[in-house]
């Protein structure tokens, strides 16, 4: 148990921390939750509801792709550059370039940087396989930074140890919409001169000191996949508030195009790509854009709510924020399990019982350092030849994560759909996890 928790706990004179009856004391719909019986030992389950569908389809998206098909103008003409303008607005960054994924607003971003073979980028561990791919696919040098396990973040505190005079880039993920520590990353990356490229692809609208994370460093990449808090299937977008930088990607996103004919930048290099948004992509965002403010205050106030219930429970600990994150997106709800701490009873237990309770939880990320087909992608012929065998050999035991393999562990998420629900049923997800463990023992053997 941390510190914070105990004294918290103590002050409030927390009577049987081991057991539900105190849990009760701070979740009102835990009450009486150590006579029920959890669903999976044949009890009632906590949740019986369903949580909103995801995406939300309106009226109005179904109008504006009747719109865009019947205009035969289905390349970059008019939705994709009103989608910018708006998109950049709602963010307060000066340009936006929209691209066909978050995938390919990560490649881009890096190409435009000239990043190659020979130079080394700093990543998370704990992040979807993308953030490092894109890195691949410019046969640069991944080099992982441990995760600071309170915040399931990229630990602000190791990152100058991995900086050598080949670090070309630094990728902090705002995974989840929880927001990385960026006064000190951005601190240390200017000290070092190194370009710092967001991955904001789960985090829109999130906030550092009340400003949108993709309006901090020299990009912040989004995605619009079909499970993000903002999607349109597939999509993607760069932010930036640097001209030159908004050049070069819309440069190497459009082969080679300039911007606008009075960009001053001319992108010469044949490493370019074509990474463009349909109009149909960018007809059905500016239709979702409509309501975003407010379905992210109801995931922030659910998230509160669920977050004031659960941290009362021992054995679970919802991720924390740092200081200066004023927004989170929450695109997921994240804790972590420490079964220790929970009688016993396994990760992989506790999500069954919390599934049969009517609540849908899953298992977060493994950790991507040690992930195969990035040791494959390692030990090709290419790498091979531009790094050499020693310094390859060497990188599984530089790129250790102690830290996130724990984290990989003890992580579990929910959908941000969940917390477009009621505050009934947050209430009732939290009775559910309080339930459980009042019959923890009981689960384990079963
Ligand atoms: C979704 C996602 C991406 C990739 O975005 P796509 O649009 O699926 O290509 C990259 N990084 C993170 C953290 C993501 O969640």
């Amino acid at each position: 148990m941390d510190q914070e928790k105990r004294s918290r706990l103590n002050r409030r004179e927390f009577v049987g921390a081991a057991g539900a009856v105190g849990v009760a004391m701070f979740i009102p719909a835990a009450r009486g939750v150590a006579a029920e019986r959890p669903a999976i030992l044949g009890g009632t389950p906590a949740q019986r509801g369903t949580f909103p569908d995801w995406p939300q389809v309106k009226e109005s998206d179904i109008e504006a792709i009747r719109k865009v098909t019947s205009s035969g103008q289905w390349y970059r003409a008019v939705y994709v550059p009103q989608f910018e303008e708006e998109y950049a607005r709602l963010n307060q960054a000066k340009y936006c370039v929209a691209t066909a994924s978050g995938t390919t607003a990560l490649y881009c971003s890096l190409g435009a940087l000239g990043i190659g073979p020979g130079d080394e980028v700093i990543v998370p561990p704990y992040t979807f396989m993308a953030t490092v791919t894109v890195v691949l696919q410019h046969y640069a040098l991944p080099v992982f930074v441990d995760s600071d396990r309170e915040t399931f973040l990229m630990d602000p505190t190791k990152l100058e140890a991995a900086i050598t005079d080949r670090t070309a880039a630094i990728i902090p993920v705002h995974i989840g919409g929880n927001v990385c520590d960026m006064d000190r990353i951005l601190a240390i990356a200017q000290k070092h001169n190194i370009p710092v490229i967001g991955d904001a692809c789960q985090a829109h609208l999130a906030e550092w000191r009340g400003r949108s994370v993709g309006s901090w460093g020299t990009t912040g990449c989004y995605s619009f996949q079909l499970s993000k808090n903002l999607c349109s299937g597939e999509g993607g977008a760069i932010l930036t508030n640097d001209e030159e930088m908004a050049d070069k990607c819309y440069a190497f996103h459009n082969c080679a195009r300039k911007r606008n004919p009075a960009s001053r930048f001319v992108y010469r290099l044949g490493r370019n790509t074509n990474a463009r948004m349909t109009e149909f992509q960018a007809a059905i965002l500016l239709s979702q854009m409509a309501g975003i403010k407010e379905r992210a205050d109801i995931r922030t106030a659910n998230a509160d709510y669920l977050t004031s219930m659960l941290r009362e429970i021992p054995g679970i600990y919802p991720a924390r924020m740092y200081e200066g994150c004023t927004r989170n997106a929450y695109h997921l709800y994240m804790f972590r399990f420490v079964s220790e701490e929970f009688g016993g009873l396994s990760r992989s237990q506790f999500l069954r019982a919390l599934r049969a309770e009517g609540v849908p939880v899953a298992a977060g990320y493994s950790p991507l350092n040690k992930d195969q087909f990035l040791l494959d992608a390692l030990n090709s012929r290419g790498y091979i030849r531009v790094y050499g065998k020693e310094t390859i050999a060497a990188w599984p035991e530089r790129n250790q994560c102690p830290e996130n393999d724990k984290l990989c562990a003890e992580g579990i998420w929910m959908a941000q759909n969940v917390l477009l629900g009621s505050r009934e049923q947050m209430e009732q997800i939290a009775k559910a996890v309080a339930k459980i463990r009042a019959h923890a023992g009981e689960i384990a053997k079963a």
